[in-house]
């Protein structure tokens, strides 16, 4: 078996340096475009890809890291495991991925503790597994003709199917991947990468032992390629002493989150991720060298921790950045320089521990450190005198619970300054964003529209949409946020502490990108952000406004965030920056304010023993926000695309007036899970993701069930999440038909 690569990478964006793949699904799903023209540009990027990765000295190239939508959805495909409704669609892979007339796509949900979503495999009891490896292959292929040999990157057997609730099914689905293996053996192929992020989270005995069944099946194969086993997001923990134990030859570990193991891995070979994949700090060279030289195994290949698909493409693309916040930085390209330049700094040599690469306690871990104190390192992907990061401003005292007056007397001045009916009706806080508006923000940028001119037309849109909403009878109106790019890319941009990008584009889901935000330095708010919008919404109207603000925890969860501050105190320091903005808010003569959290669950740690004290901190960061506000002012918040159950007391500990919550698709379970709380709910009565209007019975019977469940007086009657993905058209139906429910039902109190 000839030896691994001594330099790699887990996995490429793939979206394109310019979004070229978003362009083209979409042209193609609008009927613009053929799918051959969607290959076409596939094949493009692939080779692009190789070509660069190639260039810049890498030596083991992945292939099959590519998906014109989702890598799971590709093991599905792989694995034969395309439930029977699909077979006959125009197109099964998009049918799949996002549904077609009549049938409902599969369910999607977050990667991990990232923001990637993936489509969760269906498998059934008349699931049958069958391999079709014509993608893998396929890539190996047409990678070869280029002149570059590939190791293809496929999901491994134990997360697939963990991923898909069907652990169960572990012995045919080995059956492909032993098919699979022989195949890409008769096809020449080196090294094959089977990624199990899986096991970086808690595994049970038997999970466990389906790791061993597993590796030491396919390891035991006579002709195959050498087995690479990939972890990241984490430690392996107990997952390593078994996967150790198996045949697989090489072992990959994720050495930004987890400690090098002390596990002797001699005879292995261990692929150590080094350099971060989810984040966009340069990596700092002693750091890194001296876990490269802690790891016991019988050969080191220098890596990344995980995919880069998690990182936009390359700092040269942002000119405009700020040079000394653009000096710490490196995206996908700049990364994978790191990687090569550590691979060629020979920290294996006897007595390197000694030569002064320890990690010092000055250096601030991957926060750009330059490492000046590691002598004679000159790699590359390094250089340059790079600041350090800013000493942190003291943070303002502890962390502040329960400020606020308990739920009952908050609720009875509200009761009395609000004097809303019951079932109140009210939005999430986005209308639809239309083209103009999003033109109107190109041509500012381009200098083409003044700021003044940006401005009025932005409070001429708020207009449009209170006197729709006042027209169509809502309770709680909100200002519809046209102001707003993204819910926080906005706040960042308002914000010290933080940078936006011009072409910082990561894939969210198939052609959906965000921008994250850089968050550099110390965060602080230098004026009122949202005051005057959500004010100027108020003077127009009788009916009461709802501020619209983004919770600390979703703000830095969608951002890159520094790593020289522990995430508690980085999400306290935006706490305060929301929390002055609420105030403001209530200074503007705001009486309910909603601070959305939807990301409270995706920042989860993977690892139970984690998971207290993170929820624990992010409750706090959201009360520090909060409880600025007098008990007549009404917070709100929402939280949607959560699997709530899991963070059902953190919701609770929120301590919100009114929780708005997505229940469309999650229906009755979720009602009985939140009815503890004993404060104001509003379970979704519709599905916003869908462009389907739903008729007003249809509401009305999903209220019912609600008043069911909760006591009248605390239900809230609002759609599942906001609606700026939506037309005016879908909206405005749609709301008259919930007002409509909302009456009917608050007619018969
Ligand atoms: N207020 C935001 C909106 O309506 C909430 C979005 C979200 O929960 N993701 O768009
Ligand atoms: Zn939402």
């Amino acid at each position: 078996m000839s030896s691994f690569p001594t330099s790699t990478v887990l996995g490429y964006p793939r979206i394109g340096p310019d979004r070229e793949l978003k362009r083209a699904l979409e042209a193609y799903w609008d009927g613009r475009s053929t799918r051959a023209e969607l290959e076409r540009v596939g094949a493009e990027l692939r080779a692009r890809t190789w070509r660069r990765l190639a260039e810049l000295g890498l030596e083991g190239l992945p292939s099959n890291t590519f998906s014109v939508y989702d890598q799971v959805l590709d093991t599905s495909v792989l694995l034969g495991a395309v439930p029977s409704r699909y077979r006959d669609a125009a197109d099964p892979y998009f049918a799949m991925a996002r549904g077609t007339e009549g049938r409902a796509p599969l369910r999607m949900t977050k990667w991990f503790d990232t923001n990637y979503h993936y489509l969760v495999p269906e498998i059934g009891p008349e699931t049958e597994f069958r391999l079709d490896a014509g993608k893998p292959l396929g890539e190996v292929r047409e990678a070869r003709a280029l002149g570059y040999e590939t190791r293809p990157v496929v999901l491994g057997p134990v997360t697939y199917l963990l991923l898909g609730s069907a652990l169960d099914r572990l012995d045919e689905v080995l059956g492909c991947y032993a098919e699979l293996l022989s195949a890409l053996a008769a096809e020449g192929v080196a090294w094959v990468q089977l990624d199990e992020p899986a096991l970086v989270g808690d595994r049970t005995a038997s999970e466990l032992a389906a790791v061993r069944t597993a590796y030491e099946r396919l390891g035991s194969m006579g002709a195959r390629p050498g087995l690479f086993v990939a972890s990241y997001f984490g430690s392996l923990g107990e997952a390593l002493p078994v996967l150790a134990g198996t045949p697989v030859e090489a072992i990959g570990l994720d050495l930004v989150r987890g400690p090098v193991p002390e596990t002797d891995l001699t005879g292995k070979t261990v692929v150590a991720g080094v350099v971060s994949g989810r984040d966009v700090w340069r990596t700092s060279p002693g750091r890194a060298l001296a876990a490269l030289a802690a790891v016991r195994a019988s050969r080191v290949v220098v890596s990344t921790s995980c995919s880069l698909q998690h990182v936009p493409y390359s700092v040269a693309a942002e000119p405009e950045l700020e040079p000394g916040v653009r000096a710490r930085l490196a995206f996908a390209e700049e990364k994978v320089a790191e990687v090569v330049a550590l691979a060629g700094a020979d920290f294996l040599s006897p007595g390197f521990e000694n030569a002064g690469y320890e990690v010092t306690g000055s250096e601030v871990a991957g926060f750009g450190g330059t490492d000046s104190e590691v002598a004679g390192f000159e790699g590359d992907g390094f250089g340059g005198d790079v600041p350090v990061g800013r000493p942190s401003v003291a943070l303002p005292g502890p962390v502040v619970a329960g400020e606020r007056s308990p739920y009952a007397v908050r609720a009875a001045a509200q009761a009395e300054h609000l004097s809303l009916p019951p079932l109140p009706v009210t939005t999430i806080g986005s209308f639809p964003q239309t083209g103009e508006l999003r033109a109107a923000r190109a041509a500012v940028a381009s200098g083409t529209l003044s700021q003044a001119g940006y401005e009025h037309r932005v409070e001429a849109e708020i207009e449009r949409v209170i006197r729709l909403q006042e027209r169509l009878g809502l309770d709680v109106l909100v200002h519809g946020e046209p102001e707003r790019n993204d819910m926080v890319q906005y706040f960042a941009e308002h914000l010290d502490g933080f940078a936006v990008t011009r072409l910082g584009w990561v894939q969210s889901y198939g052609s959906r990108c965000t921008r994250p935000p850089i968050l550099y330095g110390d965060v602080s708010r230098p004026s009122p952000i949202t005051a005057r919008w959500a004010a100027h919404a108020q003077s127009l109207t009788d009916k009461p406004v709802k501020g619209m603000l983004t919770g600390p925890v979703t703000i830095v969860a969608w951002s890159f965030v520094r790593d020289d501050l522990p995430l508690r105190d980085v999400v306290l320091q935006v706490a305060d920056a929301v929390r002055q903005e609420v105030r403001d808010l209530e200074a503007a003569g705001v009486s309910i304010i909603q601070v959305d959290e939807p990301a409270l669950r995706e920042l989860l740690p993977l690892r139970r023993a984690a998971q207290a004290d993170y929820l624990e901190w992010a409750v706090a960061a959201y009360r520090r926000a909060t409880s600025g506000a007098g008990d007549r002012t009404q917070i709100h918040t929402h939280l949607c695309y959560s699997d709530a159950d899991q963070i059902l007391d953190a919701i609770d500990g929120l301590d919100a007036d009114v929780t708005t919550i997505e229940s469309a698709r999650s229906g009755a379970r979720i009602l009985g899970a939140v009815s503890a709380f004993g404060r104001g709910l509003g379970p979704g009565v519709y599905d916003i993701h869908s462009p389907r209007v739903p008729s007003a019975e249809e509401v009305e019977s999903l209220v019912r069930r609600t008043v069911a469940a909760l006591p009248v007086e605390r239900v809230w009657v609002n759609p599942d999440c906001g609606l700026k993905t939506r037309t005016y058209e879908q909206v405005e139906a749609s709301l008259a038909n919930v007002v409509t429910a909302a009456r009917r039902l608050r007619d018969e109190l």
